[in-house]
């Protein structure tokens, strides 16, 4: 069993995904620290959906909600959001207060003693003082698995959930949409076989490069990456996946694979990222929305899914469309993110009992 004890900062950096995903696991194998995607086997995967499902129907009612907050009612999170967020910050709020845990933020790093010059490191050190478990996101690419690696060799160590680093990676979205495609075929034969269209930004987006490395566990997906030449996927998306034997076509043809798709994932243009001033306006992406023409292409019963914030990628007038999924994806999150929580803390066996015995 590898051990994060074991490296120097250089060394752990270097070493390939799985090796330091040994090294962030729990005994039982689940994720301690939640970092990238392929963190996650397919029995994790199938763990953290059902608790997910489970925790939702628990906290139906009264009892069952008071037995959830009692999970982790003794702990304390500390949601630290550098970057900008409301969604995925209400997310994790809620996942927390259904769990019972007490949460503090930090929003903004100018306000911390960052801004007296003190490292990120040293700040996010300093605060897991107070706190049982860390939710970060920022703009920094490395810096959770930093935190992780750091921490996971203090005396005291603290767990970390990536929200979101860079262009990197986005695991807890990843989770929350393989949940809802889940919840969308389960009763026509799960995710085995489906062909899942990624529409948008894929150069620059997060939730795609977690999200394909998380349907690599589901046998027999076809992943179509559609995108401008500009915004294309990857390579080191396409390598990975196809090292595990994964289907990718690599397209700029947004309505040729529409009517292909089990799953269509539409993202916005990350221009947040630009180098130059209107880079992206200058691209043309107006072949990558999605209106009431685009849904005539879809199959019947395809789903539509979108990470959110949107901008004009899909049209409002969609919303109504029964395979518009989007809003249900958001509710999903808050339960898988409690589920991720719960399992971080262990607490995944407690609650598939009091489900056993009361529902
Ligand atoms: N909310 C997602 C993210 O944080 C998607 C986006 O911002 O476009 O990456």
């Amino acid at each position: 069993m590898k051990r994060t004890t074991d490296y120097g900062w250089e060394r752990f950096s270097a070493l390939p995904l799985a090796d330091k995903a040994e090294c962030f696991a729990r005994p039982d194998g689940m994720p301690f620290h939640t970092i990238f995607a392929q963190q996650f086997g397919r029995g994790a995967l199938d763990r953290l959906c059902d608790a997910a499902t489970q925790i939702r129907a628990i906290a139906k009612t009264r009892a069952g909600m008071e037995f959830l907050q009692g999970q982790l009612f003794h702990k304390r999170a500390m949601i630290y959001f550098t970057q900008p967020s409301s969604r995925t910050f209400l997310s994790f709020l809620s996942a927390c207060q259904i769990l019972g845990l007490r949460t503090g933020e930090v929003r903004d790093a100018s306000v911390s003693s960052e801004f007296k010059g003190e490292s990120r490191e040293d700040s996010i050190r300093t605060f897991s003082s107070y706190f049982d478990l860390i939710v970060m996101r920022t703009r920094e690419k490395g810096l959770a698995e930093k935190m992780a690696w750091a921490l996971s060799r203090s005396r005291r160590p603290v767990p970390i959930i990536n929200a979101g680093s860079g262009k990197d990676q986005h695991p807890t979205q990843a989770l929350l949409d393989v949940y809802t495609l889940r919840r969308s075929f389960e009763r026509r034969g799960g995710l085995r076989g489906l062909t899942v269209v990624y529409v948008g930004d894929l150069a620059r987006g997060r939730t795609v490069r977690s999200l394909s490395q998380l349907l690599a566990n589901y046998e027999g997906i076809r992943h179509v990456f559609v995108a401008p030449a500009q915004l294309a996927i990857g390579e080191d998306v396409l390598a990975s996946l196809r090292a595990a034997g994964q289907e990718c076509v690599v397209s700029d043809d947004m309505a040729k694979w529409l009517p292909e798709a089990d799953a269509v994932y539409m993202t916005r243009i990350q221009d947040e990222w630009d180098e130059s001033r209107g880079e992206s306006a200058r691209i043309d992406t107006s072949r990558f929305k999605i209106g009431l023409d685009q849904m005539r292409l879809m199959k019947p019963g395809a789903i539509l899914m979108h990470p959110l914030p949107r901008r004009d990628e899909i049209a409002p007038e969609v919303d109504s469309d029964p395979r518009a999924m989007y809003w249900r994806q958001v509710r999903n999150g808050m339960w898988m993110r409690a589920a991720l929580i719960a399992s971080t803390f262990d607490r995944l066996s407690r609650i598939d009992k009091y489900y056993r015995d009361n529902l």
